[in-house]
């Protein structure tokens, strides 16, 4: 448990231990030194400081005697965030009564432009940068705690500046947006004002009228009564500390109906404790049973083991020996989750030995970073989740990392399944207020298990020891808007600062964290079986050069003789078969047999999808869509042919080879929300369907034990992308496949569809050899200096002007010259998707073999400015540069 030592009456103000007895006092965010001499004076026993551990509880009661001197009062301005995009945090000059209550973590209402905002404290400082009579005060303090904990700002501004992002924008991601948008708070009579009242005077017997005569007012109808703003506030402050009035925050992550009332102990002696409660029979039921219970329970809980009623609690709460405070309620069961197995017994001796060097870098206060790979079945969600469950146990907290939970139904049961209403879970279709009422559950210590998508690396746990990311080698952990951060990569970041153990979790792990395990900066633990003895399946690789060519497909072919004969026989058997076509709609092209003419998006340079269900073309990247033509819009030919095949074709041309099989689609058209895409897979799961025809989305963290055909139709799309990661991601995708089939009791078959089957991406993986590929796509990387042997950072200037842009990406090249030896700047070019939503797009890319020349190209680059209808984009470690 880590001690720090807390001024009692200068709030706000802690002392840091330090061995050698020197230390320093922080207030509002500042260091102060503190001379040795009175170091000393701090000692248990004499003097000035209360100990404040882990639960709050002060051991050192003492007066402050002599160090309130060494505090000097030099004005302070606090740095305010506010959720938007402006460069900067503004400064605000601390009102004196509410200095307590104004530090790094805290919320508070300011002022911008005439507009009320909530915006975080980042930190205090006593030169505000700007002519001090222009700054304005804050209106109004909104915590009386830190809202957000210390190490989530401080992974807030780490991400702002790496990754060359608005403070602003990194606020907004970090926390959701509802409680940065407080309404005023009411206020009214508390428990005991009719008591305070008797001998109150003045101003304060005028409120305590004014409260008790009517029902809850808002701050500013009192002010608009005549009570001057700052004096109002030193009373609302000296008369809640006294239980004679009530501040209710609304908002503040308060959502409606999610709430049950709650009751505590408050902090009192146990003597004093006692007398209070004296001799009434009910109360020193309530009062043993809370005792006994050592923590916090529902109120209707209480009610019902006590046998007592609501004004028991009441009277207690008045006499301050209890306090009242709303609890998020438990969650409802999901419909998307899928119910979990029970958990295994025992362990292979692989998993044990993972688990055992885990578990052993819980709790040492030193960052270790592991990679657990291992193939689909291997047993990796279990030991993480035992480790995550033994963190807890311990008395810490975890995060797990998902790419999209909302996609992996079974992981959400198993977390239910283990942790209870102990974890919380988001997802992206989760409401805005969910997710708000899920970060409150965290912050307030009511969850152990935060676990989602990339924004829950920013869950506010204040017990923070372990994290685990699955999949590190998604894509979906790099959010492609502003801040463009790298989940995985901030978790490690986290992990390190913290001091806790982080593990990357992965069948076909990305060359970053290949790399770094190579360079010994992670453990790898290598789980190299199938638990269930499951072996892997024999992968079949076919050549579709050799095959003959399908009837009016432009000389394609998408479903070869080898693969329909599987298909047959697997049907025949009664067993299952998925088809992975890693396009959706029905085909990828529309074009015209007697011009050429190819139907493009008019606001991208992109052809548009042909969807025949819903007899659209559609813009992938933008969404666009149209009316599928029945003529050639530029020569009125009538014979438009639909090139190349999507899910919806290639599950029609099964259909018509298989009419008694029934078959589903499984793609973003058909999985629309976490529900539909469980009906999906329960519908397969029952053996409604026999095949199921999808894009990656089936290859994810699935398990069927009666498929026993795998076809991937074509293996080559990814290989053709204008990308440096085209043969990771191809590898990785065969892999994750190749690993869904075999995994019941009988043996699988994949095969591979390739128009390349000699690409290292494709043999390595059909050869199950990830050591293989890793070094082969290493030595490619370091030949041609691409991340992971290089940094790199992607600039792209966009306009609805190509003109404008092409001149914004000169320049930005312009300003970097002379350009230093060790920068390489490739571009400017357009980029391969050279229109997008309606804007031209040029971009370049900046290579170096470490940040500093990189950081110091962003600073030029990001100091230019802009014309208007010019849009930037930096990207640090791009994961596409597409
Ligand atoms: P991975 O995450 O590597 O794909 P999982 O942890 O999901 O693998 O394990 C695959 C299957 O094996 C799951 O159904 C899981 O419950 C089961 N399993 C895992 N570990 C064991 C074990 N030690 N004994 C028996 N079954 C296990
Ligand atoms: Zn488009």
């Amino acid at each position: 448990m880590r001690v720090r030592y807390r001024c009692r009456r200068v709030r706000d103000c802690s002392f840091k231990q330090q061995p050698a007895g020197l230390g320093r006092f922080r207030r509002l965010g500042r260091d102060i030194d503190h001379p040795p001499a009175q170091v000393e004076e701090l000692s248990p026993g004499r003097g000035t400081l209360t100990e404040v551990t882990d639960n709050l509880a002060p051991t050192l009661e003492l007066r402050l005697a002599d160090h309130g001197a060494s505090v000097s009062s030099a004005p302070v301005f606090a740095r305010v965030v506010l959720p938007t995009a402006l460069p900067d945090a503004l400064s605000y000059r601390i009102p004196d009564e509410i200095e307590s209550v104004v530090a790094p973590g805290h919320r508070v209402r300011v002022r911008l432009r005439g507009h009320s905002r909530v915006g975080l404290v980042v930190g205090c400082v006593s030169d505000p940068g700007i002519a001090s009579e222009r700054v304005r005060a804050i209106d109004e303090a909104l915590d009386a705690e830190p809202f957000v904990p210390a190490h989530v700002l401080d992974l807030v501004a780490f991400v702002a500046d790496y990754y060359a992002a608005p403070i602003g924008t990194v606020v907004r991601t970090a926390i959701p947006p509802v409680l940065l948008r407080v309404p005023a708070p009411v206020i009214e009579a508390g428990a005991r004002a009719r008591e305070v009242l008797s001998d109150a005077v003045g101003p304060q017997r005028e409120l305590l009228e004014r409260l008790l005569a009517g029902r809850r007012v808002s701050f500013a109808r009192l002010q608009a009564e005549g009570f001057p703003a700052s004096r109002l506030r030193a009373l609302l402050v000296e008369l809640s500390a006294r239980n004679a009035v009530k501040v209710i925050e609304r908002g503040a992550g308060q959502v409606p109906g999610t709430t049950v009332a709650a009751v505590a102990l408050t902090e009192l002696a146990t003597s004093v404790r006692n007398d209070r409660v004296g001799r009434a029979p009910a109360q020193g039921r309530v009062l043993a049973f809370l005792v006994e219970l050592g923590r916090p329970v529902l109120e209707a809980e209480l009610i019902a083991v006590c046998g007592c009623s609501t004004g028991v609690v009441s009277e207690l709460e008045r006499k301050g020996v209890v306090r009242r405070f709303r609890q998020y309620k438990e969650r409802a069961p999901k419909r998307w989750e899928l119910a979990a197995p029970p958990p295994p017994q025992t362990l292979t001796a692989h998993q044990q030995a993972a688990l055992t060097a885990f578990t052993g870098a819980l709790g040492g206060g030193k960052f270790r970073g592991f990679l657990l790979s291992g193939v689909t079945g291997s047993g990796k969600t279990e030991v993480y989740l035992r480790l995550v469950a033994e963190a807890v146990a311990r008395g810490s907290q975890g995060i797990v990392l998902v790419p999209e939970i909302g996609l992996t139904p079974a992981l959400a049961g198993h977390l239910a399944g283990r942790f209870g209403d102990r974890v919380a879970v988001l997802h992206s279709s989760m409401a805005e207020g969910e997710r708000a009422a899920a970060w409150e559950r965290a912050r307030r210590g009511q969850v152990d298990v935060v676990a989602g998508p990339r924004s829950a690396v920013w869950a506010p746990l204040p017990r923070l020891g372990v994290i685990v990311v699955d999949e590190e080698q998604d894509a979906s952990y790099k959010q492609d808007e502003e801040p463009r951060y790298h989940a995985r990569d901030v978790a490690l970041v986290l992990a390190q600062r913290l001091g806790i153990p982080a593990v990357l979790v992965s069948a076909t792990p990305s060359l970053e964290a290949l790399q770094l395990a190579e360079q010994g900066r992670l453990e790898v633990l290598d789980l190299p079986e199938r638990v269930a003895g499951g072996r892997l399946p024999a992968v079949e690789v076919v050549d579709l050069c050799r095959e003959p060519p399908e009837a009016g497909e432009h000389g394609q072919r998408f479903l070869s003789r080898r693969l329909l004969a599987a298909l047959g026989d697997t049907l025949a058997r009664g067993e299952q078969a998925i088809l992975l076509v890693n396009r959706r709609g029905w085909a990828p092209v529309l074009l015209c047999r007697e011009c050429g003419h190819q139907a493009s998006c008019q606001a991208c340079s992109v052809p548009m999808t042909v969807h025949r269900r819903l007899r659209a073309l559609m813009c992938h990247y933008c969404g666009a869509r149209r009316d599928l033509p029945a003529q050639c819009p530029r020569c009125s030919g009538e014979v438009l042919d639909h090139v190349g095949a999507g899910t919806e074709k290639i599950a029609n041309r099964v259909r018509e080879l298989f009419p008694r099989a029934v078959v589903d689609i499984l793609d973003r058209d058909t999985a629309r929300s976490p529900a539909q895409l469980l009906a999906t897979l329960e519908r397969f799961s029952a053996g409604a369907t026999q095949i199921l025809v999808g894009t990656q989305m089936v290859s994810k963290g699935h398990h069927f034990p009666a498929v026993t055909l795998t076809g991937v139709v074509n293996a080559d799309n990814l290989l053709g992308f204008p990308d440096f990661r085209g043969a990771e991601r191809t590898f990785q995708m065969l892999t994750q496949v190749a690993g869904r089939a075999g995994r019941g009791e009988r043996p699988g078959v994949v095969i591979v569809q390739s128009y390349h089957p000699d690409h290292h991406a494709v043999s390595a993986a059909l050869a199950h050899d990830l050591p293989g590929f890793s070094r082969q796509e290493l030595a490619y990387r370091r030949a041609f200096r691409y991340p992971p042997a290089t940094r790199l950072v992607l600039v792209r200037y966009e306009s609805e002007r190509e003109s404008a842009a092409v001149g914004a990406a000169a320049a930005a090249v312009r300003s970097l010259e002379p350009t230093p030896a060790a920068l390489r700047v490739v571009g400017p070019a357009p980029a391969p998707i050279a229109k997008l939503r309606g804007r031209w797009r040029v971009q370049m890319l900046l290579l170096a073999p470490t940040r500093g020349p990189l950081r110091e190209a962003i600073a030029r680059i990001a100091a230019l400015p802009l014309q208007r209808g010019v849009h930037r984009v930096i990207d640090v470690d791009p994961q596409s540069t597409v």
